[in-house]
């Protein structure tokens, strides 16, 4: 039987290490860390982001700067809007919720975003400083998943790493994420050729898909450490009830696996504590340069 791997844990000892850094910032600096979330339109499940970004914001002594904007909103005053935030001295982070309305270019949004408050790690400037090995900010869910990686397995080198999925926000970083690492790392995804066999190859398996229980215990390596990061809403045994599921088949994977990650429970609660831990991080090099 395969150990699970605490993701809730972890983020809340990591909560705790951001929140004494934000006390040592305040008591140096006399201002709170800011984190600015901008959410436009009212799709529910980003509102319920947004809600546990600020309560999560407040408990670690941070300032969170909520503004909410019509669907309609124009593209024009959004990119106002993040105009103002980044001349903003009291805001360290700024954070575009997505999906944006289809009217507006996400794209062009993220990189009107100013470089040293990129805490999403989404602009362009930030994939090409971690892709070629320079400090910046990660996207906060691979940094999670790295974090409990590193605390589960020490050293990464020279393991073989399968990464399904290669969105711009999970599976492309996270696979530049463990090439510094030294892994040997696939990006799988959409297109592969018997995925099973690819999978089967992997000392390490991050599952970022979107597809519930796709991954089977007879596709992984006996002893191999599984990440999920797939979030799927699924109909539950009982009637009319829902219940979350991951990417992986957890059942299975617990007979193969050495360690998994539990959907909910694992790579979830590590997105916004890295997102705090960003902003800290944003906020102390802001006021060392100035
Ligand atoms: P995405 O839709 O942008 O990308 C999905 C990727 O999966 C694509 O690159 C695609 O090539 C690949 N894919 C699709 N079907 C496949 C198949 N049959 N075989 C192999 N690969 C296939 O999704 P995303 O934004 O990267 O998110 C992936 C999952 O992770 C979703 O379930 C999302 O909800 C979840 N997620 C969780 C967190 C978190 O905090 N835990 C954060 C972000 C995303």
């Amino acid at each position: 039987m395969a150990d699970i791997i605490d993701g809730k844990a972890f983020a809340a000892r990591l909560r705790g290490e951001v929140a004494e850094g934000v006390a040592a910032f305040r008591a140096k600096s006399g201002r709170a860390p800011g984190l600015a979330v901008v959410l436009v339109g009212e799709d529910p499940a980003s509102a319920v982001y947004v809600r546990s970004k600020h309560k999560a914001c407040v408990a670690a002594g941070m300032e969170s700067f909520e503004h909410r904007l019509p669907a309609d909103t124009a593209e024009a005053a959004l990119l106002a809007l993040i105009e103002q935030l980044n001349a903003d001295p009291a805001v360290d982070g700024i954070l575009v919720q997505l999906p944006l309305p289809k009217h507006i270019d996400e794209m062009k949004v993220i990189e009107a975003i100013d470089p040293d408050k990129d805490v999403d790690g989404f602009t362009i400037g930030s994939a090409g400083r971690l892709a070629t090995g320079q400090d910046g900010f990660v996207p906060c869910t691979p940094l999670g998943c790295l974090m409990l990686l590193r605390d589960r397995l020490g050293d990464l080198s020279g393991k073989s790493a399968v990464i399904i999925g290669r969105s711009n926000i999970v599976g492309k970083p996270m696979a530049m994420l463990l090439l510094r690492e030294s892994c040997t790392v696939t990006i799988a995804h959409s297109r592969t050729e018997d995925l099973p066999s690819v999978v089967r190859g992997a000392d390490i398996v991050v599952a970022a898909v979107g597809r519930p229980e796709m991954v089977k215990g007879d596709w992984l390596k006996p002893g191999a450490t599984v990440i999920d990061v797939g979030i799927n809403r699924v109909a539950a045994a009982e009637e009319g009830k829902t219940k979350l599921v991951g990417d992986v088949d957890f059942a299975e994977a617990m007979e193969t696996a050495s360690a998994v990650t539990p959907v909910p429970g694992g790579v979830g609660p590590m997105t916004i504590a890295c997102l705090l831990h960003n902003t800290l991080a944003a906020a102390e090099r802001r006021e060392t340069i100035g």
